[in-house]
């Protein structure tokens, strides 16, 4: 046993250390020299023949070589993982500059649009947003509104039926009495939501659609205070020069009832297609609530008074984007809807 022996290991290793270029062959390198029957590891059972004064010196040895053997493998196995990162990262190589894929961002239905908006420009002025089902007692969508059933404006809205007392409602008028029945005044709520109706369709109709309305109960409030809030609403929701004029109408539940009328969007007054020549458009009924209204809702009439007031969404939105056709807000089109 001499010194040449280690020597020539050395030199076997590095000629392989030479020709190793895979991870495969650092397996094999371990398994050929440190494994157990490896190179290295066999010098060591060859220390028995070594003279007992010269094994100490001769084990440094052969730990020597065991060391620069490990550490080869080490300084191999680095290289090449760094080696396979650095391919990995070429062969994915991402161009930061160029185009990327386009999707198209979805965005708010412009109903959804238009009754958030006017839900948040009453919101300002204080009123909180209620809702109710869409199938609603006979009772509630129509009687306790003051209309029953001998009552002629029934007609007009007489609706789907879902049983014997249950109606598709066909105004969010009710949620006024559910409101009303649940709390206590003041109250100060909106109440958006879609509504049904037995309508023909065509382009200005359609059997169902959404309506948001509105109410005000309080003990002060009167006919000055409901004509200030709902011309503040048409102003910042028409334009802040708007005129607004309350027209006397009829409703079954409010007296004295109005239909709102705002100047004309289009032709500002002066007459127009849109406007059938009249410089006003109608976006809204309303009125002061009917006492009848107050009573069912559990409320004294002697104390309390109220405003309400109602518009259909579809309307509002067709006079604000001049759209002439309402079935167009439900065909899905998205060159119509990417309008908005
Ligand atoms: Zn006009």
């Amino acid at each position: 046993m001499d010194e040449s022996k280690l020597n020539e290991i050395l030199a076997v290793f590095g000629e392989r250390l030479e020709k190793s270029s895979a991870i495969s062959d650092v397996e094999s390198l371990k398994v050929d020299f440190l494994g157990k029957k490896g190179h290295v590891t066999s010098l060591f059972k060859e220390m028995g023949k070594v003279a007992a004064a010269d094994r100490p010196a001769f084990g440094e040895k052969i730990n020597k070589v065991k060391e620069k053997v490990e550490s080869g493998i080490k300084e191999l196995e680095k290289n090449l993982s760094e080696k396979a990162l650095n391919e990995k990262i070429n062969s994915s190589y991402c161009d930061v500059t160029l185009a990327g894929k386009f999707h198209a961002a979805g965005r708010r239905h412009p109903i959804s649009s238009v009754i958030a908006e006017i839900v948040e420009t009453f919101g300002r002025l204080g009123f909180s947003v209620s809702e109710g089902p869409d199938i609603e007692t006979d009772y509630i969508n129509f009687d306790a509104l003051n209309m029953f059933d001998w009552h002629p404006a029934r007609d007009m809205q007489d609706s789907f039926y879902a049983g014997a007392n249950a109606v598709l409602r066909t105004h969010t008028s009710g949620v006024q009495i559910r409101t009303m029945l649940k709390s206590e005044p003041p109250i100060k709520i909106v109440a958006p939501g879609r509504v049904y109706r037995l309508d023909e369709v065509d382009a200005s109709h359609s059997p169902v659609f959404h309506q948001v309305e509105g109410l005000l109960v309080d003990k002060n409030t009167n006919f000055a205070a409901f004509k200030g809030i709902i011309t503040s609403f048409c102003r910042e929701f028409f334009g802040a020069d708007r005129k607004v004029v309350f027209r006397p109408s009829y409703f079954p539940f409010t007296e004295p009832s109005a239909e709102v009328d705002v100047e004309c969007i289009n032709c500002l007054g002066r007459g127009c297609g849109v406007c059938k020549n009249s410089g006003f458009l109608e976006v809204m009924g309303a009125g002061m609530v009917h006492p009848n209204v107050l009573r069912n809702g559990n409320i004294d009439p002697e104390i309390y008074r109220g405003f309400a007031f109602g518009m259909g969404v579809e309307r509002i939105a067709m006079l604000r984007y001049a759209v002439r056709d309402i079935r167009d807000f439900y065909v899905n089109d998205l060159r119509f809807l990417s309008q908005f």
